[in-house]
């Protein structure tokens, strides 16, 4: 991060932008206040431990203005450093194109022995997540490298296994085993490394998809992993794009050709990250029975943007597809009527939750409505 500023930087601006980077990250634990400093957050606290070490080690210089400043030694160990992670990952990526090459020469991918995969190497135990912690922990990922997900079912109900699948972070009785877990895909992802993702078929079956991790958030729980078929690279990330309500303008042509084919699970993700994992209007959250429905809808030329979409049971999202309810361009919501406790909608409104969908796709929502309710709508 101080190469990035040009060796140095004010405490305060350092702390603020370890904030914003890894604002998604920080774990219930980093954001808790330790006994003898209840003023500070622990991780701010393990830094300014981990700028002192830094400082006794000779990799920042001795200031006490408040600026932390790179050594020449510190500029040393920074290059050493990113090229043995950078000699691991390049290292790893071969040996995964390997084990695929030998998975498909093997009669892979789809619907193979279990024994087969294990031949391989690419999956050994029983948790969700296979690391290979003996190949892949080095110092520069001290919980190893995700190598094969395990697609325990469980999937968002719109999900298809065509595109790519949710992963949702485990919290069993052993959180240290889970926050490793956690830590080697975002390893592979941080990495851009292929990831195996394996899903059990008829009589014990499996079929392995070639893949990497898209994006991960830790509010949710969630990791998209996306299919990346015949390519072995993965596919960049979409950029903040203006809004827009209809697929596909022209002007957004460049990003569509980078872009994969269309994909649930993607749509999937980044409605439930925006808005978490509970139906909007009743607060259900079994993840099988949430869905990321489209407030425009796909027939109608409706986006896969999450600003388009919100997260709704499986019933709500079939009466909203039907016009028993809908929303208001302030996020209201209304119903016909049918009233809503027996539609089973407890929620007036969508001020509960942590983002709003986009006012075009409010208002347009609303338009739908009033065509469906042309003498307007009681509530
Ligand atoms: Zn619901």
């Amino acid at each position: 991060m101080l190469s990035l500023h040009g060796g140095s930087l004010q405490r305060r601006e350092a702390l603020d932008e370890m904030d914003e980077k890894w604002r998604n990250s920080w774990t219930a634990d980093d954001l808790s206040t330790p006994p003898s400093r209840p003023f500070e957050l622990k991780w701010r606290n393990r830094t300014s431990f981990e700028r002192q070490r830094m400082v006794e080690d000779g990799l920042l210089v001795h200031r006490n203005d408040g600026t932390w400043e790179l050594t020449p030694a510190g500029w040393a160990e920074l290059d050493e450093t990113r090229a043995q992670r950078q000699a691991v990952v390049d290292r790893e990526q071969e040996r995964r194109e390997r084990l695929w090459s030998q998975l498909v020469r093997a009669g892979g991918p789809a619907e193979i022995p279990a024994d087969l995969v294990r031949a391989t190497g690419m999956y050994r135990g029983y948790r969700g997540v296979f690391a290979d912690l003996e190949v892949t922990r080095s110092e520069a990922f001290p919980s190893g490298i995700a190598l094969t997900v395990l697609d325990l079912g469980g999937r968002y109900a719109n999900e298809r296994a065509a595109d790519g699948i949710l992963y949702r972070f485990p919290a069993t009785e052993t959180p240290g085993r889970d926050r490793s877990e956690i830590a080697s895909i975002r390893a592979a992802y941080e990495a851009g490394v292929t990831v195996f993702v394996m899903t059990t078929g008829a009589g014990g079956s499996r079929t392995v998809h070639r893949s990497f991790v898209e994006d991960m958030d830790y509010a949710s729980g969630l990791a998209l992993l996306t299919f990346s078929g015949r390519s072995r690279t993965a596919i960049p990330p979409p950029p903040d794009a203006p809004f827009s309500l209809v697929e596909e303008t022209p002007a957004e042509a460049v990003w569509a050709r980078r872009r994969a084919r269309p994909n649930q699970a993607r749509f999937a993700f980044s409605v439930l990250k925006r808005y978490g994992t509970r139906c909007a209007v009743c607060d259900l959250s079994v993840a099988v029975a949430i869905q990321a429905a489209h407030l425009r809808s796909k027939a109608r030329g409706g986006r896969d943007d999450p600003r388009n979409g919100l997260p709704l049971c499986a019933n709500h999202h079939a009466m909203f597809d039907r016009n028993l309810w809908s929303i208001t361009p302030v996020g209201g919501i209304v119903t016909g009527e049918i009233r809503s406790q027996t539609l089973g909608i407890t929620r007036t409104d969508l001020s509960h939750l942590p983002a709003q969908p986009h006012e075009d796709a409010l208002s347009d929502t609303w338009q739908q409505w009033a065509k469906a309710h042309p003498t307007g709508s009681a509530q």
